[in-house]
C-alpha cells in the first residue's frame, strides 16, 4: 500500500491559511510581554496580610522595579487582585463583586495561609472564615506564610510575571 503525500498546492494553501495566525501568535507574544511587566494591582486589602502587601509599594522594596506597582482604586482599572487577608463568609460574596468588575485578561494572588486554607482561622466549629479564596474564585499565585514577608509577594509576583509570558492561564476569568 502506497503512503499518501499531500499535494506541493495544497501545501501552499495551507501555509497562506496559517500565515495570520502565526501572526496573531507573534503578536501574542508581544501583548503577554506587555500584560507581565505592567500589572496594576487593584488597592485592596483584607486583613494583617495587607500590611505586608502595603511594604512592597514603599521604598525599600520598590515594586516599581517589576512593573507591579500601579495600584489602582478601581477594579475597572486594575488586572491583579491580590488577595491579602482573611476572608469572612461575608466579605467573600463583596470580593467576588471586586473580581467580577476586573476587566480581563486577569490574574489573582493568594496572600497568606488565610487565603489559601483558611490559616490560623481553621478550626473545628468554626462558622465564620472562608477557608481559601479557590473556594469561590480562581487563583494563579499561591504564597505560604502568616503572614509572607514582602519579598514573597514579590518571588509571587515574579512567578506570575513568568507565567503570564509564557501565555500560561489558570482558573476561569480573564
Ligand atoms: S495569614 Fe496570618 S498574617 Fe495573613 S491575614 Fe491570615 S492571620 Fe493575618
Amino acid at each position: 500500500m502506497g503512503v499518501a503525500t499531500v499535494p506541493d498546492r495544497d501545501l501552499e494553501q495551507m501555509a497562506e491559511d496559517a500565515a495570520p495566525w502565526v501572526r496573531l501568535a507573534m503578536v501574542d507574544d508581544v501583548l503577554n510581554l506587555a500584560r507581565a511587566n505592567s500589572l496594576w494591582p487593584l488597592t485592596f486589602g483584607l486583613a494583617c496580610c495587607a500590611i505586608e502587601m502595603m511594604a512592597v509599594g514603599m521604598a525599600k522594596y520598590d515594586l516599581d522595579r517589576f512593573g507591579a506597582a500601579v495600584f489602582r482604586p478601581s477594579p475597572r482599572q486594575a488586572d491583579l487582585m491580590i488577595l491579602a487577608g482573611t476572608i469572612s463568609r461575608k466579605m467573600a460574596p463583596v470580593i467576588l463583586t471586586l473580581w467580577d468588575q476586573m476587566p480581563g485578561p486577569k490574574w489573582s494572588i493568594a496572600m497568606g495561609g488565610c487565603t489559601i486554607s483558611g490559616g490560623p482561622f481553621k478550626y473545628p466549629g468554626e462558622y465564620a472564615i472562608a477557608e481559601g479564596a479557590e473556594k469561590f474564585m480562581p487563583v494563579d499565585v499561591h504564597i505560604p506564610g502568616c503572614p509572607p514577608r514582602p519579598e514573597a509577594l514579590i518571588a509571587g509576583i515574579l512567578q506570575l510575571e513568568e507565567k503570564i509570558k509564557q501565555g500560561r492561564r489558570f482558573g476561569r476569568g480573564g
